[in-house]
């Protein structure tokens, strides 16, 4: 370990005798220096902890020893100043200027314990400037990258002025906006919007911005190096996710109601063959009447999935959040998939750790996302395992994730980014084709989204794929979960 080093600046040798007697006596290294620029260098090259610093007959209005050293590119430097009694105003004045403590002189026997405590204070100066500059630092990086995104992106501070616009939010607003009320300049409303507004983490926001397009908002809270709060906002233009989502909308509402018409006619019409209302069926008959009825059940299901789908995009999806288990809520889907799985002749693993904590989720909608991507898992993989497995983040806020692993198809690289868009199914000649319709994935993840989680997958052709989804824990009102 690194023996802390500390230097004495000035010529009073009996004070300089006593501080090294002190310091070696508690194994501390110790260098004595003259107080001109030689000793300057002499204690920038010993790299020490602390600098003891004689005051003894300076000039009043010469600069403070923290303000020399500075000069001398030494700003973080811990110092301590040694005065005799009659310069209690330099004292004073040297800790004004980021001294970390005084020592009067003639020193006590045992110097010790006071150098050590400016020793300690040193350091904590030290950490803290150290970590200012890393605020300073990682602002001036974030507002580089900042000025040179496309996307519109702001600063104001808590009396909702702004501070800061980059190219892009110039470019729709205007220069020399700063210093105006964001909520009036950038969305002409007369009261805070949701995405400045006090007292809210980060948040999410829609709005149509005075170029005409649509932007979806995302903010946080971040500290100047001054330690004040500011808020930052940042846009993405949505216009074309937006214009995809109408017509994807009107398509699904009408597809779907047209097709529920018809489709209880047929099973109407299959029920009456089957009941033998308009007379007995032969064998053959018979089963072609249950293929009908299987086949409009599975039509019924998809019809229900694209309501679903059309309900989670017109943004109707209501959440009924509450604290559950995450055992619990894979009861609600297990015994279908073990019997999924069963008939298939594969293995379904489940693991959930004891120590982990419940989940602030809908317990229904989780379960369908699990039904959808372990139904998936069970769907594409002939044969081996499907392992459903939960486990605890304590990062940040503290986070479960829900893995799904298979030892499937796999999904090729290629259509790995896309099959979370609606409707987009694997196609190939080595993809084994089976029912569905490609919303499952879409509505899994719109749903994991509302819950503030992320829904990802990883996958490798022929050997299998996972799936993994994060939700928040649930926290009670003293934080603790
Ligand atoms: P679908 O109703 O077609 O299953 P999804 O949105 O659930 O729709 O899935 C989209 C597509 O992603 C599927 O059609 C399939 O091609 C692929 N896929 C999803 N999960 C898996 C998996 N576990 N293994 C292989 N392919 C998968």
């Amino acid at each position: 370990m690194r023996k802390y080093r500390v230097a004495y600046l000035g010529s009073d040798s009996e004070a300089a005798l006593l501080i090294k007697g002190a310091l070696e006596r508690a194994g501390l290294e110790f260098v004595a220096a003259s107080r001109d620029s030689a000793g300057v260098k002499k204690i920038s090259d010993f790299d020490c902890d602390l600098v003891l610093w004689d005051l003894e007959d300076s000039n009043p209005n010469e600069p403070t020893p923290v303000a020399q050293l500075r000069k001398a590119g030494l700003e973080n430097m811990p110092v301590t100043v040694v005065v005799s009694k009659d310069q209690e105003e330099a004292a004073a004045k040297s800790l004004a200027e980021g001294a970390a403590d005084f020592l009067y002189k003639p020193l006590e026997k045992d110097p010790l314990p006071r150098i050590l405590t400016a020793l300690s204070t040193g350091q904590r100066q030290r950490r803290i400037a150290w970590s200012n500059r890393v605020i300073e630092d990682t602002g001036r990086q974030i507002r580089g990258i900042l000025a040179n995104m496309s996307d519109p992106a702001y600063v104001v501070n808590p009396e909702y002025q702004i501070l800061y616009m980059n190219r892009a939010a110039e470019e729709i607003f205007g220069e020399g906006l700063r210093g105006g009320t964001c909520y009036h300049v950038f969305h002409d409303r007369e009261e805070p919007c949701e995405v400045c507004a006090k007292g809210r983490g980060p948040s999410r926001w829609r709005a149509v911005l005075k170029n005409g397009k649509s932007y979806r908002f995302m903010s946080a809270e971040i500290r100047n190096s001054a330690g004040e709060l500011e808020r930052l906002a940042v846009a993405t233009d949505v216009t074309v996710d937006e214009e995809v989502r109408k017509i994807y909308k009107t398509f699904i509402s009408n597809v779907s109601h047209d097709l529920r018409t018809p489709l209880a006619a047929i099973d109407q019409y299959v029920d009456i063959l089957q009941d033998g209302l308009v007379g007995d069926l032969n064998e053959e008959q018979r089963r072609y009447v249950d293929v009908i009825k299987r086949s409009s059940f599975r039509l019924r299901n998809l019809i229900e999935n694209l309501i679903d789908a059309n309900k989670i995009l017109s943004g109707h999806l209501k959440l009924k959040m509450e604290k559950a288990g995450i055992g619990k809520i894979l009861e609600i889907v297990l015994g279908h998939l073990r019997a999924q799985a069963e008939d298939k002749g594969l293995e379904l693993k489940v693991t959930i750790p004891d120590n982990v904590p419940p989940v602030y989720a809908d317990k229904a909608l989780v379960a369908q996302v699990i039904a959808n991507i372990a139904g998936n898992s069970i769907k594409f993989t002939e044969q081996g395992t499907v392992q459903v497995r939960a486990g605890y983040i304590p990062r940040d806020e503290g986070r479960i994730i829900i893995s799904v692993e298979d030892t499937g198809i796999g999904i090729p690289k290629e259509d790995l980014g896309n099959i979370f868009e609606l409707f987009y199914r694997v196609e190939g000649d080595k993809v084994y084709v089976e029912e569905g319709a490609g919303l499952g994935l879409s509505i899994s993840r719109e749903i994991v989204r509302a819950h503030g989680g992320t829904l990802w997958a990883e996958s490798l052709e022929g050997m299998g794929s996972a799936f993994h989804f994060t939700l928040p824990v649930h926290k009670d009102e003293s934080g603790a979960h």
